[in-house]
């Protein structure tokens, strides 16, 4: 599914779009990750108990208003397609339910919302494990 974009007329526009997404699941964990630890004092809205939700719940889940609204912005601006769940972010970075925990759970530090760096730190520690 190769697609040839006419750069030239895209740059004339200046409209900001994605060529294509070439990167391993680490590198991918890695962007991201990069992208909160720049946010500075912004603060992300956790998830609350997520071990105790059925995989549907969590899956069918919205971005809007928690710490994945930002996972899922930076996803789209590589390209990647997004559509306002968890489910698809779970896809897009093969992520597991237990990932999703360790990342967007508040039971780890029992405060409702984290900060970019530990944001940051979450994604590279999952980065580390086996997918
Ligand atoms: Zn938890």
């Amino acid at each position: 599914m190769t697609k040839t974009l006419d750069l030239a007329a895209l740059a004339a526009t200046g409209e900001a779009r994605p060529i294509g997404v070439l990167m391993t699941r680490a590198q991918l964990l890695e962007h991201v990750a990069a992208s909160f630890a720049q946010t500075g004092n912004r603060r992300f809205k956790l998830l609350v108990e997520t071990e105790y939700w059925a995989t549907e719940t969590l899956r069918t889940t919205s971005t809007t208003d928690n710490i994945f609204a930002h996972v899922e912005t930076t996803l789209g601006d590589i390209g990647l397609p997004t559509n306002g769940t968890i489910g698809r972010v779970m896809d897009n970075l093969g992520l597991s339910e237990e990932d999703v925990h360790d990342f967007a759970c508040y039971c780890h530090t029992c405060t409702s919302q984290i900060d970019g760096a530990n944001a940051a730190s979450r994604l590279r520690t999952i980065a580390g494990r086996k997918a």
